[in-house]
C-alpha cells in the first residue's frame, strides 16, 4: 500500500468556514501534501476559481458530498442554518461515514489524516473507527472556544441560560482568564437559548467531543491570544495556531499566485466597481460596512443604520446582501435624506472583494459584525474597526476588539442612527490617534507571526512534519 500523506479536510458548509479551510489545504498542497477537500455539492457549484485552483495546487482535489437539502433550498442566511446542520446530521453523516471508508481503502494513496471542522465531530470519530489519524479545526477565537468548554460551569453558576428580563451587565464568573472582563451580554450567542435548545447541546456535545485525543488546529495566533491558549493547552494533546491563515497564505505562496486567484475561497461573485470608487476617495476616509454572509436585520435596522452612517457625514462602502434584509415593516420609501447622502458619499455593492477593500488606502473604519475571519483581516489590514455583533462568536469577539486589544468599538445590544452616528465620530476622529496605535502594535504582532520567524510560520512546519509522519 502507498503510504503517503492523504489529507482529507471537511468544513462545515458556510463561507467563514469554507475559506480559512481552503487555506490551510492550499498550504498543505504547497508543501506537496496530497489533499481531498469536500464541499458539499451546493458549495462545490458556488466556489469560484475553480480551474485556477487545480492549475496552482496539482495535489488539490476538490469533491462534493450531499448536504440532503433540496436544490431551490437557499442554506443560508442564519435562520436556515438549523435545517442545514440537521440535514447534514441525518443525511450527510452516514455518506461521508462510505465516502471514507472507501477513500481510506484505496490501493493508491489512502487517506492517511482527517481535519474536520470543529462540529463535524462525526467525521472524527468514523476515521478513528477506521485507524485514521484526526485532527480537529476550529474557526473561532480561542477565547470563543474557552468559554464553550465551560457552558458546564456557567450553567451550574447561574450565568446560562442569559434570559431577556437578566442584568445583561453582570460580571460572569466561571471562565478562568476572563475574571471582571466578561459581562452576560459578552458570551456567546447560543447562551441566550434555553437550556433544552437543540444548537445549545450541540455545541457543548460538540466542544467537549473535540477533546478525545485529537490535536487541535486554530486560526490565531500565539502573541494574540496566549493566555486563553494556556488555558486550552491541558486538553488537547497539541495546539497548532497557524493564523491568520490568509496571511499566512500570502506569505508562503506569494501575492503573485494569490492575485491569480483573485477571489479565493469565496462562495460569491465580488463586485470590483466599488475598488474603482475607492479609488476616488480621500485617504484613510471611507467606514466599509459588512456584516459577513450571514448576518439579518430587519428593515427598521437597516433604516438605523443607513441614518446613522449619512448623519456621521463620512463616506461609507456598505455590503448590502439581497438575502440580509428580512420583514417589510417600514415600507420600501428611502426619506429623501438618505438618497441624497448616498448618493453624495456613499456605495453599496452586494459582495466586496473584502481583504483588498480593507487594505486600500482610502478606508479608515470597518463596521463589521466581528465574525472571527472579518476581526482577522481588519487586523492584518490595520484598519480599527465597530463591531454589531450578532450571533456565534461574535459577541465575545466584540468585547476582545474593544476591551483587550483596544482596536476598535463595541455597538453591541444597540442599532438606533444617534449612536452609529457618534461611534463613527468617536472611531474616525475622537478617539482614532489612540485606537490606531493600539491597532498598529496588534497589526505588526500579526505581520510577524507569518513571516519565516514567526510562530504561525514554524507552527505550520510542524503541521505538516506531523501530517508526514503516517
Ligand atoms: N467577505 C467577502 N466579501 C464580502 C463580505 C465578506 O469576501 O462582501 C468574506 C470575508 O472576507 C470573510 C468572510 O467573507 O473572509 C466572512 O467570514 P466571517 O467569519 O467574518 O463572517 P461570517 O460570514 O462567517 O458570518
Amino acid at each position: 500500500m502507498d503510504h503517503q500523506p492523504h489529507v482529507l479536510i471537511l468544513p462545515f458548509p458556510a463561507q467563514g468556514h469554507i475559506k480559512p479551510l481552503l487555506s490551510l489545504a492550499a498550504l498543505l498542497c504547497h508543501a506537496g501534501v496530497h489533499v481531498t477537500f469536500l464541499n458539499t455539492e451546493h458549495n462545490h457549484r458556488r466556489l469560484t476559481d475553480l480551474q485556477a485552483l487545480s492549475t496552482h495546487f496539482p495535489t488539490l482535489h476538490l469533491e462534493s458530498i450531499s448536504d440532503g437539502l433540496p436544490t431551490d433550498h437557499p442554506r443560508s442566511p442564519i435562520h436556515r442554518i438549523p435545517e442545514l446542520i440537521s440535514s447534514i446530521m441525518s443525511l450527510t453523516k452516514p455518506l461521508f461515514r462510505q465516502l471514507l471508508a472507501d477513500l481510506s481503502s484505496k490501493s493508491e494513496r489512502p487517506v492517511t489524516c482527517v481535519i474536520a471542522d470543529g462540529i463535524m465531530s462525526f467525521a472524527i470519530d468514523f476515521a478513528k473507527e477506521l485507524g485514521i489519524r484526526t485532527i480537529s479545526f476550529r474557526v473561532f477565537s480561542a477565547a470563543c472556544l474557552w468559554s464553550f468548554f465551560c457552558l458546564p460551569k456557567l450553567i451550574e453558576e447561574g450565568h446560562v441560560p442569559v434570559r431577556a428580563n437578566d442584568d445583561l451587565d453582570c460580571t460572569v464568573t466561571g471562565i478562568p482568564g476572563m475574571e471582571g472582563l466578561l459581562r452576560r451580554r459578552d458570551l456567546p450567542s447560543i447562551c441566550r437559548q434555553e437550556l433544552d435548545g437543540p444548537t445549545l447541546q450541540l455545541f457543548i456535545k460538540e466542544t467537549q467531543a473535540m477533546t478525545q485525543g485529537s490535536p487541535l488546529i486554530l486560526n490565531t495566533f500565539d502573541n494574540l491570544e496566549a493566555s486563553i491558549l494556556s488555558h486550552l493547552a491541558p486538553l488537547f494533546s497539541k495546539i497548532y495556531t497557524i493564523g491568520p491563515l490568509h496571511a499566512l497564505l500570502r506569505s508562503r505562496i506569494g501575492e503573485d499566485v494569490l492575485q491569480s486567484l483573485s477571489s479565493f475561497g469565496n462562495l460569491r461573485e465580488a463586485d470590483r466597481s466599488c475598488m474603482t470608487w475607492l479609488d476616488s476617495q480621500p485617504l484613510r476616509s471611507v467606514v466599509y460596512v459588512s456584516f459577513g454572509s450571514l448576518v439579518i436585520m430587519t428593515r427598521g435596522q437597516l433604516m438605523e443604520l443607513w441614518h446613522g452612517l449619512v448623519n456621521s457625514g463620512k463616506p461609507f462602502l456598505w455590503v448590502k446582501r439581497h438575502d440580509s434584509i428580512v420583514g417589510v415593516e417600514g415600507g420600501s420609501t428611502i426619506p429623501m435624506e438618505l438618497q441624497e447622502g448616498t448618493k453624495e458619499r456613499g456605495f453599496f455593492v452586494e459582495w466586496a472583494p473584502q481583504e483588498e477593500v480593507l487594505a486600500h488606502p482610502a478606508v479608515g473604519g470597518f463596521f463589521t459584525h466581528a465574525g472571527w475571519n472579518s476581526i482577522l483581516e481588519g487586523i492584518l489590514a490595520g484598519v480599527p474597526m465597530i463591531c454589531w455583533p450578532q450571533f456565534g462568536d461574535h459577541q465575545i469577539n466584540s468585547k476582545w476588539v474593544s476591551d483587550v486589544w483596544m482596536i476598535g468599538l463595541d455597538m453591541k445590544d444597540t442599532c438606533d442612527r444617534s449612536t452609529v452616528e457618534r461611534m463613527i465620530k468617536t472611531l474616525m476622529e475622537d478617539r482614532r490617534e489612540e485606537i490606531i496605535g493600539s491597532m498598529d502594535g496588534i497589526a505588526k504582532l500579526a505581520h510577524d507571526c507569518v513571516s519565516q520567524c514567526g510562530s504561525s510560520y514554524h507552527n505550520l512546519d510542524k503541521l505538516i512534519e506531523d501530517i508526514r509522519q503516517v
